[in-house]
């Protein structure tokens, strides 16, 4: 009889502790149940990671009881959430924590018990069947379909323009899986989630579909989490956390749109969900399906260089035609006209034209809010949030300044706070300012405005699809919420106001995250017959992410940036770790940091360190934050002399440290 349970606790702390099983419960410890335990004078969860028979301390505490009936981690997911706490800086408990659903995280046995019988999960959908296969698309779907059938595990990169068919590819594998009687996991990001592709899944295999996000309740949640446990439902289809839902006998992975950033949790545990999925789908022997038509340069990279296999498709459906896209140089622009416009003429026309021909015209620009600054002619002065760096944002609907960083809201000033002067001016653009321009050009367009301050209700998100979808509406702005897997025929026209908004932050990332953008959205025009149409504005017309979105070339994207990649020493060619400082005070966290560098070069001579610098928006909620990067071939030797350093580091009061693995925001 074992004597001692391993335990985790969903703290920051990188060990596990050893408690005494009374005899009474001997019988019914396994490992993957959740017990309490007596932890610093309370009562606290924890998980049984291994059971022994020696202890590493003296005076051991006991178990006070075992929640769970029975495991609720699977050996799998034991080692897993490993893998998770090993390479993402965290602890053993905090990657469980991740793990299982919110419900139950609290100690309860279960909360199953607060929903009716037999409460219906998913809407019911007219089954549909699937397409026959075009020559690409069947080639893609046999190459993963004999990966499954050899269980081996294989990373695919499916790199397909828009509309080339990649779902149907998808849907296809999941169908091979049902039949074989595995499961599959599917990731799409959360802002795609919508209606429309829950319906594709769930019109295709009905009841075998669980879905998971974040809009769930979390008894909702609990609910899909145990038909998953319980072998009922077969597909999940999900956000990022999905990445963990309980599947016992994994066939295969798909991560759609892998080059999304969401895919990265900004919270500890800070995994990426495609290197978790890569690992789950190495310990299943089971192929992973990565599609997107503007890949991640890693998984491209990867790609090129043998660790993934690469498989293209490069014919749209249908053969519609890709949009013509036109580059508008608002340089020339101001030139001719003598002022500053939102809308160029270009723009004007099509959108006119568009209307006229009865069809619909999405207009986008990556910015909510009316007025981008607020500020004061005469000394120049310009609103900035109380707690950050940031510049507060005029929103007309609340009549209300706001920090995009904190929510922060003040009132707009009437005089200058510096200098007392009235001359206050309100400039820059939003997508609010967007709508209300666009409904004074086009006063007899139905127009609605979708970004997240017109969605926070639930279902309003929805609504507007819906709405848009039956044509109640023929003109949509919006922020990337709109430049996402929406699949309306009647859109025939797409409007960039300025591609300059995401190119301009500073971020070695800003070109691609550009090309990305700029290539999703204009692929939202032109999927019916009709053909589309894109126009970009710009004042960078000469830039190489927006010529090659224009001309729909990745491959010449890719190069051009590689280049710079390579140059500069960014990943794909090394693994980046930040580690950032802060405090209330300015000059504690610069000073920590600096003596935090020098710490690690300390321990790690080997290593490149950059910084410490300033955080990008320094000031954020009130905390001075500096970053520390390091550069490495591999991921865990960062994790490991990190851990190793902070473990000895003595941190002043009031300084805290984060460590963020593979960050996706500087
Ligand atoms: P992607 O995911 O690459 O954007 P989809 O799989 O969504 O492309 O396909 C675009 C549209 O074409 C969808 O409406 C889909 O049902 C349809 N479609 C996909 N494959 C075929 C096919 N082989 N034959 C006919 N229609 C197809
Ligand atoms: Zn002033
Ligand atoms: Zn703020």
């Amino acid at each position: 009889m074992t004597k001692f349970a391993e335990v985790a606790v969903a703290l920051p702390m990188d060990r596990i502790f050893h408690y005494s099983i009374p005899l009474n419960l001997s019988e019914d410890m396994k490992v993957g149940k959740r017990v309490f335990v007596p932890f610093l004078n309370r009562a606290m969860v924890g998980y049984c990671v291994g059971l022994t028979d020696e202890a590493d301390v003296k005076n051991v505490k006991g178990i006070i009881s075992i929640i769970d009936k029975e495991p609720i981690l699977s050996a799998e997911m034991l080692k897993l959430t490993r893998w998770v706490k090993d390479n993402y800086f965290c602890s053993w408990g905090e990657a469980i924590a991740a793990v299982i659903p919110a419900g139950i995280k609290k100690g309860r046995e279960t909360i199953g018990s607060r929903l009716k019988d037999g409460e219906d999960v998913l809407e019911k959908f007219p089954q549909s069947k699937p397409h026959d296969l075009m020559e690409e698309q069947s080639r893609a779907l046999r190459s993963v379909i004999e990966s499954v059938d050899k269980h081996e595990h294989k990373t695919y990169l499916l790199h397909g323009i828009t509309s080339s068919g990649k779902t149907e590819v998808y849907l296809q594998a999941i169908d091979h899986i049902l039949k074989s009687g595995a499961q599959a996991i599917m990731l799409v990001p959360e802002i795609s989630l919508t209606p429309q592709t829950i319906e594709r899944f769930s019109s295709r295999f009905g009841d075998h579909v669980a879905v998971i996000h974040s809009r769930l309740t979390a008894a909702r949640k609990f609910l899909e989490w145990k038909r998953i446990k319980d072998g009922k439902a077969n597909i999940v289809v999900g956000a990022r956390s999905a990445i963990f839902a309980p599947v016992r006998n994994l066939g295969l992975i798909i991560i759609d749109e892998e080059h999304e950033t969401s895919y990265k949790q900004d919270d500890v545990p800070r995994y990426h969900a495609r290197d978790v999925a890569e690992e789950r789908a190495k310990l299943n022997n089971c192929p992973l399906i990565l599609g997107s038509a503007t890949p991640s340069l890693e998984s491209y990279y990867k790609a090129k260089t043998g660790e993934y296999r690469l498989i293209r498709l490069t014919k749209r459906v249908d053969e519609r035609l890709l949009p013509k896209v036109k580059i508008v140089d608002m340089r020339m622009e101001l030139a001719t006209r003598r002022r500053i416009t939102i809308f160029s003429k270009v723009l004007l026309d099509a959108v006119a034209n568009t209307l006229r021909c009865g069809k619909q015209a999405i207009v986008f620009l990556n910015r909510r809010g009316f007025s981008t600054f607020v500020n004061c002619k005469k000394c120049g002065l310009v609103v900035k949030c109380k707690r950050c760096d940031t510049v507060m944002v005029y929103h007309f609907d609340e009549k209300k300044l706001i920090c995009h960083y904190c929510n922060y809201t003040a009132k707009p000033p009437e005089i200058c706070p510096n200098c007392k002067s009235d001359y206050i001016k309100y400039q820059g653009l939003g997508t609010e300012k967007v709508e209300s321009e666009i409904s004074h050009s086009f006063p007899h367009a139905r127009i609605a405005r979708m970004d997240s301050d017109t969605t926070v209700k639930r279902g309003s998100h929805d609504r507007i699809l819906g709405k848009f979808k039956s044509g109640k509406i023929n003109l949509l702005v919006g922020t990337q919420m709109i430049a996402k897997g929406l699949d309306f025929p009647q859109v025939t026209l797409v409007g960039v106001v300025s591609a300059d908004v995401s190119l301009n932050i500073p971020d070695f990332r800003a070109s691609e995250r550009t090309f990305n953008l700029l290539t999703q959205v204009g692929g939202r025009a032109g999927r019916g017959e009709d053909g589309g149409e894109v126009v970009i504005q710009t004042y960078t017309p000469g830039h190489y992410a927006i010529l090659a979105a224009a001309k729909h070339d990745y491959e010449k994207f890719y190069h051009e940036e590689i280049v710079h990649r390579k140059e500069l020493l960014f990943p794909p060619f090394i693994n980046l770790t930040k580690v950032t400082v802060r405090a209330r005070n300015d000059d504690l966290a610069a000073r920590t940091a600096e003596e935090l560098r020098e710490a690690i070069k300390c321990e790690g001579p080997e290593m490149l360190i950059a910084g410490p610098s300033p955080a990008p928006i320094t000031r954020m909620r009130g905390y001075y934050r500096y970053n520390i990067m390091l550069k490495n071939k591999e991921r865990l030797e960062a994790c490991a002399l990190l851990k190793k350093v902070l473990g000895i580091f003595r941190k002043p009061h009031g300084v805290l440290i984060a460590v963020d693995v593979d960050p996706v925001q500087m």
